[in-house]
């Protein structure tokens, strides 16, 4: 099958966050599968160009409509681990992908509109015919509109489009007006079966437009699918969600075994694997050395994510505070989004600087991230909204046991080693419910229990964990009965 994917992040190169690592992770497995993939992204100034592999320009003076104007592109090609990607890069006053980050700025909506009109605009003047053009969040949600609106005419009559949720919090609204840019018609477009705003009258609701004209929605897993369409974890659009439930499924995230192994990790100093577990342990003393954390008959209690709202900021904290009152250590990296939120954990980080026991390390490495996965017991994830979750799968996979909150992509890929219906040899964490300190204690108070009290079980928790599937194989194929189902 021949698939495009189409969106703003491609992990390693162009990440923010967990968005980059699926398309990459997925697109190396349907292209080892022998399958054709290639991946368009914009051509970001922050791009990792050192790590794309033959890095060339590919197509010179595409020319893309935008509001009354024609903007000039070029297109950069290259592999990333082997996969082929473009680069989409206008030359234009606007500056769209030159602002040193991928996020974040006053013009996000139209910065990403037009990325979705010259992806297309890119396949039709190549004559790229795929079958399955796979788009993600709402920067690419109106790639779904615009082929059927505009580019099916025009002859990119053979692709369907599945656009996959990652992040319903993010919808792209924006005014009418861009609509019009990226040459849409409003007045036909501006209804509420289609993409008017559920809350703002005159506005555009992008992810909408994807929901309704895609022909196939797919979030991140089996139980955000439940939750979007029953729960306000919808976000304003489980009516639209609803209407269209009959092409929505979920598809569970993998990770990417070539990146997340510890039998081959280079950034880890012993690897190991759960057949040789004794390299772990000696992980645990190179991290603590690394941090200057106490050598001591305790567990490491990690947890690595962006500091977000979502992701739980206070139990996070709270996490801390009852690690270090139960004799554990505590390893915390992260990001924050906000401000205030950085404020936060830089004062928790001043207060506890100078203890043998925790270390707060604001920032976003991703070695890092390898070596704390190398030397931790147990992983925190207390997320009040988590579409699907990567860290409790790279925990797992490097034997670090995952206390999680019983939400999304967590509930399917985590199961708990006292309350599950599952095989003893299939449990590998910890959940709770309530997302409340209280909640999160009932949790992590028992896995840092049995780390103290029943090694041998904590140790067997680990392994399970190790030997559990979480790779794209699986997901994989679920993605082509899927894609199998709306090519033409
Ligand atoms: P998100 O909602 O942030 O995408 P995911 O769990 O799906 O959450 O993926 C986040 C990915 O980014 C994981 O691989 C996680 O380990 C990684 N990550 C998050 N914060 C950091 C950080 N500060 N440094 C390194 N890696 C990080």
């Amino acid at each position: 099958m021949y698939i495009t994917q189409v969106g703003a992040e491609c992990t390693p190169v162009a990440k923010v966050g967990g968005l980059g690592d699926v398309i990459h992770g997925l697109s190396r497995v349907l292209a080892e599968q022998g399958h054709q993939v290639e991946i368009i992204l914009p051509r970001y100034d922050c791009l990792r160009s050192d790590l794309i592999e033959g890095l060339h320009r590919a197509y010179e003076d595409l020319q893309v409509p935008f509001y009354d104007q024609w903007l000039s592109c070029s297109i950069e090609s290259g592999y990333v681990d082997g996969i082929h990607c473009f680069f989409i890069d206008p030359h234009s006053d606007h500056g769209f992908y030159q602002r040193g980050r991928i996020y974040g700025e006053v013009d996000d909506p139209g910065r990403f509109a037009f990325f979705c009109r010259a992806s297309l605009e890119f396949l039709l003047k190549t004559g790229k015919q795929p079958d399955i053009i796979h788009c993600h969040d709402w920067h690419t949600a109106l790639v779904p509109v615009l082929r059927w609106e505009r580019y099916e005419a025009l002859g990119l009559e053979r692709p369907r489009v599945c656009h996959t949720l990652h992040n319903l919090a993010h919808q792209g609204v924006a005014g009418e007006y861009l609509l019009r840019a990226v040459g849409l018609e409003p007045d036909r477009l501006m209804t509420s079966d289609r993409l008017l705003d559920r809350d703002q009258p005159h506005a555009a609701n992008l992810l909408k437009g994807a929901l309704v004209y895609a022909n196939a929605i797919t979030t991140v897993s089996p139980r955000h699918a439940w939750e979007i369409l029953y729960t306000d974890q919808g976000m304003g659009l489980q009516e639209t969600l609803h209407a269209h439930s009959h092409k929505l499924w979920g598809v569970i995230n993998g990770i990417d075994e070539g990146t997340w192994d510890p039998q081959t990790d280079p950034h880890i100093v012993r690897t190991y694997g759960p057949e040789y577990l004794p390299g772990k342990a000696y992980d645990k003393r190179q991290l603590r050395r690394q941090l200057g954390l106490e050598e001591a008959a305790k567990p490491i209690v990690a947890i690595i994510s962006q500091l977000d709202r979502q992701k739980g900021v206070e139990l996070m904290r709270h996490t801390a505070h009852y690690a270090l009152e139960n004799s554990c250590q505590m390893v915390l990296l992260g990001s924050a989004s906000e401000p205030w939120i950085d404020e936060l954990f830089q004062e928790l980080k001043r207060h506890t600087d100078g203890s043998a026991d925790c270390r707060l390390i604001l920032e976003y490495d991703e070695a890092l991230s390898h070596q704390i996965h190398a030397g931790a017991d147990i992983m925190v994830i207390p997320s009040i909204y988590e579409p699907c979750g990567l860290t409790q799968m790279t925990a797992m996979q490097y034997g670090v046991v995952p206390v999680v909150r019983r939400v999304g992509g967590l509930v399917d890929s985590v199961f708990d080693a006292n309350y599950s219906d599952k095989a003893f040899e299939e449990v590998n964490g910890f959940l709770f419910d309530v997302p409340t300190s209280a909640g999160l204690e009932s949790a992590l108070r028992r896995a840092i229990w049995l780390w103290f009290r029943y090694p041998a079980y904590f140790r067997q928790l680990r392994l399970n964990g190790m030997y559990t599937d979480n790779s794209w194989f699986g997901p994989a194929q679920e993605y082509l009965n899927i894609f199998e189902g709306i090519r033409v």
